[in-house]
Parts: structure tokens; sequence; C-alpha cells
């Protein structure tokens, strides 16, 4: 299997330089040459296999010739030992629908399940090609405590991860700054989370710092981490059906960047007996307007209490419209050109229809949230996170029928919310207790580039 860019600018590679590259060289996203298509018996097979062997199935194809199988067998055993409960990704009923836990990893949210792998599958490449890799990011929260879980104590790997003092929450701060390992580099910001954000902008824009100290980016735009999300669909489709090809699934996605959601898109083109999909966004409702009107144009991000979900511009849209396009990069080019320009994205009519077949979408406000976290404690005694509270709440909406609704984050990951619905919070999970009485480290930096880029210099000194 090799990989293009969306916009056609690259010649194709195979999955381990589309791993290492993250965004395409042209600055468009990496995709797949061509999809491979899973037969019904083939899927009836996969059903019966648990989730890590499962993985192994599917990523199979896509990875080629680029790792011998008993490599990728080890890698990603390995990547989901981490995980707490034995089915890696258990689907538990509720009511008429069902909860995709996707939150049992390190940090207790989905993005774990990407994370945990993509950082095994880095220092597995490194070692082989020689050579190290600066992880670089900000965060305003899940991201930077995941990709730091992903990434601790490997080799080959620093990890730099930015966060706004005081901003985000205690137990977030905390997952992040307990992690001690000698690679590990949390870094305080005296700003927001936009100031982190800018800064790291600016640190990849200086193409010579980027070479000099080979920076690397773990956001959702690596190909990687899409394909390690296709397979729960795959996962909960087996559970659920048993390898019956004439059984169909819902799933609704509490969407932000659009990475989850779209690795159901690509299960289901490759065969997977998928009836619905249902992007559930909150009120930052770009992705939903667009399914309803055919126009995307970005508003002001408003502060939400699924703060993963505050998104206006999705970083994995693109690739969606690249098959939206017909897979014609040049159409995908003016659509961007036309976002850039006019700050508006229109599709014709048979795009629109297109749309329509592959997905439904919803906006969910705050105090609908609040209201479902309230509603499905008191009906089922289970408690949601606010993100997972977007996905349930869309998909009673829309009347999903046989319904999996993925949950992304474990309930006491987001407290307040859950005391503000139910007066209690949940539980703490394994990965969340006795964070506060552990010992942190981290440092305290102006919000200024050049501060931090002396910071990273000082750190990597041979
Ligand atoms: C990142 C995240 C999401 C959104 O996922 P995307 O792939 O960005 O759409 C939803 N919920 C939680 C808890 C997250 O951390």
């Amino acid at each position: 299997m090799r990989y293009i860019s969306t916009r056609g600018g690259i010649a194709p590679i195979p999955f381990d330089e589309a791993v290492m590259m993250g965004l395409a060289s042209d600055g468009g996203l990496l995709v797949p040459e061509s999809l491979p298509q899973v037969e019904a018996d083939i899927l009836a097979d996969w059903s019966r296999l648990r989730f890590q062997d499962l993985a192994v199935e599917v990523l199979k194809p896509f990875v080629g010739e680029c790792i011998p199988e008993q490599d990728l067998i080890d890698l990603i055993n390995e990547s989901y030992a981490s995980f707490s409960h034995p089915a890696v990704t258990p689907l538990v009923p509720l009511g008429e629908q069902h909860i995709l836990e996707l939150f049992h990893g390190p940090t207790a949210a989905f993005k774990d399940v990407a994370l945990q792998f993509l950082g095994n599958l880095f220092e597995y490449l490194l070692a082989r090609r020689g050579g190290h890799l600066n992880i670089l990011g900000a965060t305003s929260g899940d991201t930077g405590s995941a990709a730091i879980a992903g990434v601790r104590g490997k080799a080959r790997i620093q990890i730099f991860i930015l966060y706004p003092q005081g901003r985000i929450s205690p137990i977030q701060e905390r997952q992040m700054t307990t992690v001690l390992d000698a690679n590990v580099h949390c870094i305080a910001i005296r700003g927001t989370f936009d100031d982190a954000q800018r800064i790291v902008k600016q640190l990849f824009q200086d193409l010579r710092f980027k070479a000099q100290y080979a920076l690397g980016a773990v956001n959702s735009i690596n190909w990687a981490r899409i394909l390690a999300q296709m397979v729960y669909y795959f996962y909960a489709w087996g559970q659920l059906c048993q390898g019956n090809p004439e059984c169909r699934v819902s799933f609704s996605v509490p969407t932000g960047n659009f990475g989850d959601v779209f690795a159901g898109y690509l299960a289901r083109r490759m065969g997977l007996p998928v009836e619905r999909l249902i992007i559930a966004t909150n009120q930052n409702d770009i992705l939903t307007r667009f399914v309803h009107t055919g126009i995307y144009a970005a508003g002001e991000v408003q502060h939400t209490l699924s703060p993963a979900m505050d998104i206006q511009l999705a970083s994995n849209f693109e690739r969606y419209l690249y098959f939206l396009s017909g897979e014609r990069p040049e159409v995908v080019q003016n659509w961007l050109e036309s976002l850039t320009g006019t700050g508006e994205l229109r599709i014709d009519e048979d795009q629109r229809a297109q749309v329509a077949r592959d997905f439904q979408a919803r906006a969910v406000t705050d105090a609908e949230t609040l209201e479902q976290i309230r509603r499905t404690y008191e009906e089922e005694g289970y408690i949601l996170d606010p993100h997972t509270a977007v996905g349930v709440r869309a998909a009673s909406a829309l009347d999903c029928g046989k319904c999996v609704c993925l949950a992304t984050a474990h309930p006491a990951k987001f407290g307040e919310a859950v005391v503000r619905a139910i007066g209690r919070e949940a539980p703490y999970p394994p990965a969340l207790k006795n964070l506060l009485d552990r010992p942190t480290r981290s440092i305290l930096l102006d919000a200024d580039e050049t501060t931090v880029r002396q910071f990273m210099q000082r750190t990597l000194a041979p």
C-alpha cells in the first residue's frame, strides 16, 4: 500500500514514510492510494477475534511490506497491554443503544487507542532507520497527556508539550506533569492556549530549526492515528452482529477534528455494514452546518462543556473532501482556495446528496448535554462524560436505531460537568487515581517563541 496527498503534490510513498512525514510535504494530508475491500466471509472471521488480533488483520494491508507481520503483532500487543480492560474497547448495552468504551487507556480518553500505537510505531521505525524525533505540541487538555503517555521512556524520542498555566483542569495538568520520564518536558506558558499554539506554529515555520532538531507533531493528522481508530468500528460490529452480513449498525461519534468519525467512514468504504454515521458536535457546529447546507464556513470558537470538541476548522476534514471530490486533488485545491479566500467552501447538489448518504449530523447544546448526563444516569445508572453525552444525545434525536455511541472519555475526567448534571462525581478509574499525591515536574516559561526555543535548545544540547 502506498500513500498520496489530498493535494496531489507528492509521489506515492510507503507506509513508514507516511507515518514519519505526518503532514504531507505539499501541505495536504496523506491518504491511501486505494482502499482494501473486506468480503462478508472475512468479516465473519474477524468478528471472532479479540481486539489485538483484529487490529493486526485490519492494519496489515495498510502497512504492506513495511513491517514484518510478527513485528506488527508485537507492536499491537505492546500498545494495548497498557489498557485496563481485557476487551480493550468493551461494548456495553445502554437501553436501546450501546456504548463503545474507548477510555480504558492510560489517560482515560479515546486518544490513547491511537497514540499508544503511534508511540510504539515511532520508536520501532526510528530504531530501524536511525535518527531521533522531537515532538512538539500545544494542548488544551486531552491530546497532550495522551501523546506523553504514548512516548514516555522511548529512547529516540523527546516530547515538549506547551499548555496555558492555570487554564487547563488540575487533573489534565497532573496527567502530564506527573510523568517523570527524562524524555518528557511539560511547559506551562504564562498566557492562553492560543499563545501556546502560536508559539508551536512559529517554531514549526522556522524550517531550519525544524530540520536541525527533527521536530515532529502528533496531532490528529497523522495517518497512523486514523488507521488505529478504524479497528474499533470493526470490533463493535463484530460484537453486535456476530459476523452476520445482513446485520447493519449505526455509529454516533462525538466529533471535533473529524479523525474519529473519518475512521468510521473508511471502515464503511472497506465494506463494513454501517447503516448510518452520525457526526455529533457541540455548539461548535461547523460540520453539522456543512452536512445540512453544503457550506463549510468557520465561526468563532465557543467554549463548551465538551472542550475536546471546541474546534472550528477540523484538521481531518480535507481527507473527506478528497473522497467527496471523487479522489481529484485539483477539486480539493479549488475548495481550499475558496475557503482561504472567501472564508467558505460550497459543494454542488450532487455532492450534497453524497454527503447526505455518508453522514447525518446534529449539534448539541451544553444544556442538552447536561440533561443527557442526568437522564442516562437516572434511567440506566450509567455516567456519561460530556463528550459522550453529546453523541448519545445526537443518537436519540436522530432515532439512531441499532446504534453504537462512541464513549470518548471517562466521566471522572470531566468531574465539573458531571457534578453539575447529577450532583456527584464518577468513581475514578485506575488511570486517574492518586494523581494529586504524586510528584510533578514542569517548567514555567513566558509566552514567547525565543524563550521556548532556547529552552528546547538547552534541553537537547548533547
Ligand atoms: C479528541 C476528542 C474528541 C474528538 O475527536 P476527533 O477525532 O477530533 O473528532 C472527542 N472527545 C474527546 C474526549 C476527545 O479527546
